[in-house]
């Protein structure tokens, strides 16, 4: 496949790039713009003009430089042996079409893009969509030979942004309903992805019939047509094996292809926990589920949530922690349909672990979460603090309140209340986690060089962190 008449080169050799704020011309999406969407669409031969790009709205050239503009993406396509089952996969390639542009940037996937296009390839003629729409309708036909028809739609006017957003969100609940109520241990094989392996290089997706990708953007059933029509791609069959635990989800197969697919970085996963051998997480998950040590409980945060979480952190800090591909106890990334799944976290007690997310999750999701915690999970219309969050999970008998007494919480709680009328709110000094790596420097005494150490993946508990002033000889002072 030839790109040598278009003004940018295209291959998989820009994959990974990174366009920062100063070098970008637009940005397409992101988290400034409300409604924004992609949607790949199936239909028939003769439903298609092929090779068609249509541009709704102004183009690129006319968009504010530096601005952020809505953007959907609306790709049809034909062809004797394309599915409806396969829209989801399709659709995920455009993620991977868009990354292959020289100077052009594409994070996350359905309602949640995120593009941005380099100043130096605007200049260069990148300045229209046109080109775009080329560089799909190339792609997916010679990657892909099961399309023989495609037609692309760009549209940045936003009132007809808003009209076919309802519709693709109309789309995306569909697909995804058609997955549920199959059970993992009904089925053998279960499917794997490996296609954010440009960004998260140690990172591979098992989908289940019951844990959805972290992107949310691919189905068991997707999986399997993907890896039907394309056994070359980027979605694989993963034959489970034996169960090494089941009610984990762990199974020496899903091992074997993580041992393979992330060359021997990753060896184990439980499927269900959010804490034990983790399933890895790339950077395109839809929401994080975050450890609140203060009350041994989870939260839940999405990406288009704005401000802090309750833990007064944002979902961008948390998703540094979180992403990379790597297996982070206590910080994982998870699609918002795993939330809907019987399997959700079972390992660490499910939704009874969930302490908090936004209201925003929880009306999506609110017909699906055990009828008792419905309404005494807290949302940000409920809580704003880790304070206000024990108070109201104490008073509305959540069931995480018993965890306290259990594993002593409820001692540290009252302990923590003590100090805290000995020393106001706000200066106490707050635990401590750090997933990742963390250096610190330790001086020598008597003007030497020091050292360094390195903590990697440190989990770190002290009953009491005792600090003393020592003078130059050693001594307490
Ligand atoms: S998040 Fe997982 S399933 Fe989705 S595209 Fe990335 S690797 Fe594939």
């Amino acid at each position: 496949m030839s790109f040598e008449d278009l003004p940018v080169a295209v291959g998989v050799v820009f994959e990974g790039e990174r366009i920062r704020k100063a070098d970008m011309q637009v940005e397409l999406g992101g988290p400034k713009i409300e409604k924004k969407f992609e949607l790949v669409v199936t239909k028939k031969m003769n439903e298609i003009e092929d090779g068609k790009v249509e541009i709704i709205g102004p183009d690129l050239k006319d968009l504010e430089e530096g601005g952020a503009h809505p953007l959907g993406i609306l790709i049809e396509v034909a062809g004797k042996e394309v599915e409806e089952d396969l829209e989801g996969v399709l659709e995920r390639h455009v993620h991977e079409y868009t990354n292959f542009m020289e100077g052009v940037m594409h994070l996350n996937q359905r309602y949640d893009i995120w593009i941005r296009i380099s100043k130096k390839s605007f200049q260069k003629g990148l300045n229209t969509f046109k080109l775009m729409g080329q560089v799909y309708e190339r792609l997916y036909k010679s990657e892909l030979p099961i399309i023989e028809k495609i037609q692309v739609t760009f549209i940045t006017d936003p009132d007809k942004i808003a009209e076919q957003y309802d519709k693709a969100i109309i789309r995306y609940d569909e697909r995804d309903a058609r997955a549920r109520g199959l059970k993992d241990e009904e089925v053998d094989v279960f499917y794997g992805c490996t296609l954010c392996q440009s960004f998260a290089p140690t990172h591979c997706c098992t989908i289940t019939a019951q844990r959805y990708a972290n992107c949310g953007a691919i189905s068991w059933f997707d999986g399997r047509a993907a890896a039907r029509v394309d056994p070359k791609g980027p979605l694989f069959a993963i034959e489970k094996g034996a169960p090494i635990d089941e009610y984990k989800g762990e199974y020496e197969g899903v091992n074997q292809a993580y041992k393979e697919k992330t060359l021997g970085a990753v060896t184990d996963v439980c499927l269900y926990s959010a804490f034990e051998k983790p399933h890895t997480s790339c950077g395109c998950f839809e929401a994080i589920a975050f450890v609140i040590p203060e009350v041994d409980g989870l939260g839940l945060v999405h990406r288009d949530y704005k401000g802090n979480a309750v833990n007064g952190l944002p979902f961008s800090t948390m998703a540094d922690s979180t992403a990379g591909g790597r297996q982070i106890p206590g910080f994982h990334g998870v699609s918002i349909e795993y939330m809907r799944s019987p399997k959700f976290l079972q390992v660490d007690g499910g939704w009874e672990r969930i302490v908090w997310l936004p209201k925003a999750i929880k009306d999506r999701v609110y017909d699906f979460m055990p009828e008792n915690l419905r309404d005494i999970i807290p949302t940000e219309n409920d809580v704003s603090s880790i304070d206000e969050l024990k108070s109201y999970l104490k008073d509305h008998h959540h069931p995480v309140a018993e965890r306290w007494v259990e594993t002593g919480a409820a001692a540290r709680l009252e302990e923590e209340e003590r100090q805290e009328e000995i020393m106001p709110a706000g200066q106490q000094t707050q635990p401590f986690m750090m997933p990742g790596q963390m250096t610190t420097m330790v001086p020598a005494t008597g003007g030497g060089p020091g050292f360094q150490i390195i903590f990697k993946n440190a989990k770190i508990y002290a009953e009491k962190v005792i600090i003393k002033r020592l003078d130059q000889k050693g001594k307490k002072s």
